[in-house]
């Protein structure tokens, strides 16, 4: 398709998008276990009409838009009350996990060098920790070692401990984790950044709007948020489980000194000065208001009757997959997020990635995932009345791939075109 001298009237126009969309994952129907979280017909509705009302706005300048630094601040001020921070906390919207997360390894690394004087600056990460971590360290110039999980998935404190070194500014922890969906030691990680002066960052960006309202519940959460001493910086995804569409993540420090470490300011310019909060520059209100909107909407019993859900929806679908021979689930999460794997134990052998095949024949979508061989998912709102119909299908197909294999290994968290 040629991009055409003419233009073509908006009807025309918008009926060749639908067409377009029509091939895309059926994610209305409930049968994607993540990328999009639906909150229901009135969280759809709150946002839809905050994002009419702010298409156009732009947040570059809160001068000129004073309404999007409003928004920010309360964002920011009642995601860090979810997170337990302390009256000091501080911290800004971003347009998702990835932004916050590189907006944090910034901060740490600035931080390393005007507090530490570190030129080469190392973090300590364990592999289960978002690709995120490892494309900041791409960008910001920061040697990653990685270290490794232990068998219940979460990071191994040991093996972080001896990672580290002087120039040592970042150790991750995630609350949790997106692969095995389980919390890592966080009181452990944190005391090791503390001990060398480094950052802490937990990411949250999956647990940020669930972990607290599963406390609320009465569910055991492990200590994880700033509650933890030496938690320096959190990130929490309102676009995830917060239920705002895609474009809007909180990146939240301990204080203003900390946070100080990832704004950017110039004054030598023709143009005036510059002064830069995250990693963007014209910035959309679109999804700042319509974040604001959602979480207001909701209010904290809005969040948690969806995360009863969500959760409740997660535990029949942890036992309906145990249930099925020659699948188990990786580790003993008990959130949101899963991981289906073949059993080494069982005598029936399913192949998972011929499973996420067959299950997608019939409309559902799992991420594919290694090391091990897993299907993920994330299950939230989205999913609520079609877990019944998605085990039937899962212990079909599992009778229908039984015994098969195939050869197509490939993942595909995220693609390129
Ligand atoms: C989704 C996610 C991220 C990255 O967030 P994006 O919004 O996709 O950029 C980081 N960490 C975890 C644990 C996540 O689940």
């Amino acid at each position: 398709m040629t991009f055409s001298f003419k233009g073509r009237p908006v009807d025309a126009v918008i009926a060749d998008l639908e067409a377009k969309r029509g091939r895309d994952v059926r994610w209305k129907d409930g049968r994607a276990f993540g990328m999009i979280y639906n909150g229901g017909p009135s969280v759809d509705e709150a946002a839809e009409r905050a994002a009419a009302l702010y298409l156009h706005e732009n947040a570059l300048n809160t001068k000129a838009f004073p309404s999007l630094g409003e928004i920010q601040s309360e964002v920011v001020r009642w995601t860090a009350d979810l997170l337990h921070g302390p009256e000091s906390a501080a911290g800004f919207l971003t347009s998702g996990g990835t932004e916050s997360i590189l907006c944090a390894v910034l901060a740490a690394r600035e931080r390393g060098h005007k507090e530490r004087g570190i030129t080469a600056p190392e973090m300590v990460v364990p592999e289960s920790a978002h690709a995120a971590f490892h494309k900041a360290a791409h960008v910001f110039g920061i040697k990653l070692i990685k270290t490794p999980v232990l068998e219940d998935w979460t990071a191994d404190i040991a093996a972080m401990a001896a990672a580290a070194s002087p120039s040592t500014v970042l150790f991750v922890g995630s609350a949790p984790q997106f692969p095995q969906g389980v919390i890592d030691d966080i009181p452990a990680i944190a005391a090791l950044a503390k001990s060398h002066g480094a950052n802490c960052h937990v990411d949250s960006c999956m647990g940020g709007f669930v972990l607290p309202f599963a406390e609320m519940l009465g569910r055991p959460v492990k200590p994880w948020d700033f509650r933890v001493d030496g938690v320096s910086s959190i990130s929490a995804d309102v676009h995830k489980l917060g239920y705002a569409p895609k474009g809007a993540s909180v990146i939240l420090y301990r204080d203003r000194t900390l946070r100080s470490y990832q704004t950017f300011m110039f004054e030598d310019w023709l143009g005036g000065f510059y002064a830069s909060p995250n990693l963007q520059g014209s910035r959309s209100g679109l999804p700042m208001a319509a974040a604001w909107a959602v979480m207001q909407h909701l209010g904290i019993e809005g969040y948690i009757k969806l995360t009863e859900t969500t959760l409740n929806n997660a535990d029949a679908m942890r036992a309906g997959i145990r249930a099925t021979e020659g699948l188990r689930v990786l580790g003993d999460g008990t959130y949101h997020l899963l991981a289906i794997a073949s059993d080494p134990d069982a005598k029936r052998k399913i192949d998972v990635f011929a499973l996420g095949d067959a299950l997608l024949k019939r409309g559902w979508f799992h991420d594919r995932q290694k090391p091990p061989e897993s299907l993920h998912a994330t299950v939230s709102n989205s999913n609520a009345g079609m877990i019944e119909a998605y085990l039937k299908d899962l212990k079909e197909c599992a009778e229908l791939v039984a015994g098969q294999t195939t050869d197509d290994k490939s993942t595909n968290y995220a693609t390129l075109e």
